[in-house]
């Protein structure tokens, strides 16, 4: 199965796409985690992005696909995936379209997170995340057992730079720019499905398992 996930910053995308991946058993591939990685590790890669990151703005293109196309390479993603912020441009939509039917092969669903600009920068200012196993929690709505500690791996949690009120405007206005219009392109390839991302995590999830199909 290969799914998309669509939706505003701060919208869920990355903590349904790990439920998703944990049910379905296939990798979740967030640009973002990658990014952050080579960024951790001072990779020229991860040096080039952080410009655009910490601005609130969008890696070009070029840089994005090649990192993705790379990704693909790896023989985990032969039963499929859940991509979790990519794409994010028409080109890189429409690169994605291209490299699959050269393949035969087709993206399944687009699952559309809606969550208002409203709720978006509460949900970023308490996102708290851990930058070395990529799980993300939000210090009232999903809060982990010991204050800023991973549940899942111990490490101390942060928040993330670009989650900073002024930035999280920023990125809002980008998504509205160069993001939202990937909505009408699934629906116009018949992929688009929505879910109301308002609701509590463990709702939003069972509307997906509906989707999806057991
Ligand atoms: P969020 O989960 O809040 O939507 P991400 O972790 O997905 O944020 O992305 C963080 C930043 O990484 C983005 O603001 C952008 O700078 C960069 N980025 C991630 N994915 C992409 C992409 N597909 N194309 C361009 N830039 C990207
Ligand atoms: P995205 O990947 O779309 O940027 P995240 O999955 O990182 O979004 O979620 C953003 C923030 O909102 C995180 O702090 C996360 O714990 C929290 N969050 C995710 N889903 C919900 C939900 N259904 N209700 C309340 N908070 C949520
Ligand atoms: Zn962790």
């Amino acid at each position: 199965m290969k799914i998309i996930m669509l939706g505003a910053p701060g919208a869920g995308k990355g903590t349904q796409a790990k439920k998703i991946a944990d049910k379905y058993q296939i990798p979740h591939i967030s640009t973002g985690d990658i990014f952050r990685a080579n960024l951790k590790e001072g990779t020229e890669l991860g040096k080039k992005a952080k410009e655009y990151m910490d601005q609130g703005l969008l890696v070009p293109d070029e840089l994005t696909l090649e990192l993705i196309m790379d990704r693909f390479k790896n023989p985990d993603c032969a039963g499929g995936y859940v991509l979790d912020g990519f794409p994010r441009t028409i080109p890189q939509a429409e690169a994605l379209t291209k490299a699959l039917e050269e393949k035969g092969e087709s993206i399944d669903f687009a699952i559309n997170v809606e969550v208002p600009d409203e709720n978006i920068v509460n949900r970023m200012s308490g996102r708290r995340a851990c930058l070395a196993c990529g799980a993300t929690y939000h210090i009232v709505h999903i809060p982990t057992k010991v204050e800023g500690i991973c549940d899942r791996c111990g490490k101390e949690l942060v928040l993330r730079d670009d989650d900073k009120p002024e930035t999280v405007k920023k990125r809002l206005g980008v998504y509205h720019d160069q993001t939202q219009p990937l909505i009408e392109y699934y629906t116009s390839q018949n992929k688009l499905a929505e879910v109301d991302g308002t609701q509590e995590m463990e709702a939003v999830f069972q509307n997906i398992v509906k989707i999806l199909g057991a």
